[in-house]
């Protein structure tokens, strides 16, 4: 009777096992998820959420909505786009 709780035992045990390592798999997966979402993430347009279209300008790549409610620049190319300006018109 002993024998067999403590073999009962051993199984919890070993389950428990098994479910550690599958919520660790699970966790690791997430976050691979997550990691690769955030490489790839596509930006929408926030009027008609239309996911925005990268436009190759001469130094920047802006994405801009396909329907032309506006773009998204990166601060960078922002920043540029900026110092254009102002030399374009002083
Ligand atoms: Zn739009």
């Amino acid at each position: 009777m002993d024998d067999q709780k403590d073999r009962f035992g051993d199984k919890i045990h070993d389950l428990e096992k098994v479910r550690e390592d599958q919520w660790a798999r699970e966790q690791d997966r997430l976050l691979l998820d997550k990691l690769r979402a955030r490489q790839d993430a596509q930006l929408h347009c926030p009027r008609c959420s239309a996911q925005l279209v990268s436009r190759s300008g001469s130094e920047s790549t802006i994405l801009a909505c396909p329907d032309g409610h506006g773009a998204w620049l990166e601060g960078a190319a922002l920043e540029r786009l900026g110092e254009q300006t102002k030399r374009a018109r002083p």
